[in-house]
């Protein structure tokens, strides 16, 4: 694949991504679609790892790049049925982990309560399986209807699937938005605690300062003792006289 501008490039990405399923899964060995879609512009990915594009898409991509078509790597997995999930509600015991790894935000819940899963909104990525500390999360496969944008993807035709699509990019897009902010809100949080320790300590007096302190004022007090017992001694002596 012959880029010659860093523009054609971007050009390109858009154009990869804009094919791939938007599962988001990271079965091909990014953490995206767009990573993945980045990776193959830059000549460090090939065109079969994506197992929800399947044959179809290697096929739509090596046409694309014009690169040489290839099956699919078994390394990243099997092209299988489409499956969505499902929780079940009774068994949830609310541990927010399934919402921490989706990554279209495409669970509903709140910490020791019952989860759900918005089911317009998953991809199927299967990303919420593992994590779940009590197994309750399935997959289930999916109607076969003709506007089920899950099921039919490359039905690039069909402008329902495609809109479908666009949505959960936007949304995988948004949570990476919101995890960088996060991140850089915490970081700030840090780094405002550190400098708030850091003047404390400075308006502090040390343990040797303080113990310096202390002995200037206890030689200060037997001083002052030591010339009130002179004056004693003088008054009495006078008042012999
Ligand atoms: S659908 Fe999954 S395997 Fe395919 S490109 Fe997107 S993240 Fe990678
Ligand atoms: S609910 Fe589970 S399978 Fe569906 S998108 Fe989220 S992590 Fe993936
Ligand atoms: S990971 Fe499992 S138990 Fe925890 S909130 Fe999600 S569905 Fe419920």
């Amino acid at each position: 694949m012959l880029i010659q501008s860093k523009m054609e490039a971007n050009r390109l990405i858009t154009q990869i991504d804009a094919i791939l399923p938007q599962t988001q899964c990271a079965k091909c060995g990014y953490p995206g679609c767009k990573p993945y879609a980045t990776a193959i512009v830059n000549g460090e990915a090939d065109i079969n790892q994506c197992p929800p594009g399947g044959d179809t898409g290697i096929r739509i991509l090596a046409n694309l790049t014009h690169m040489e078509y290839k099956p699919l790597n078994a390394e990243n997995g099997i092209e299988k049925s489409k499956a969505l999930a499902f929780i079940d509600e009774a068994t949830c015991i609310g541990c927010t982990l399934c919402i921490q790894a989706c990554p279209v935000d495409a669970i509903l819940g709140a910490s020791k309560q019952m989860h759900t899963v918005i089911t317009n909104e998953c991809t199927g990525c299967e990303l919420c399986l593992a994590p779940c500390p009590v197994d309750c999360i399935t997959m289930q496969p999916i109607e076969t209807v003709s506007d089920n944008w899950q099921l039919n993807y490359f039905s690039i035709a069909n402008n329902k699937t495609k809109v479908a699509a666009d949505l959960a990019r936007k949304r995988y897009e948004f949570r990476m938005f919101r995890l960088e902010r996060e991140e850089a809100e915490s970081a700030q949080k840090h780094a405002d605690r550190a400098m708030r320790n850091k003047a404390e300590s400075a308006k502090m007096p040390t343990a040797q300062t303080e113990n310096n302190s202390s002995m200037v004022n206890n030689a200060k007090k037997a001083a002052i003792a030591a010339a009130i017992e002179r004056a004693h001694l003088l008054k009495a002596a006078t008042a012999k006289n």
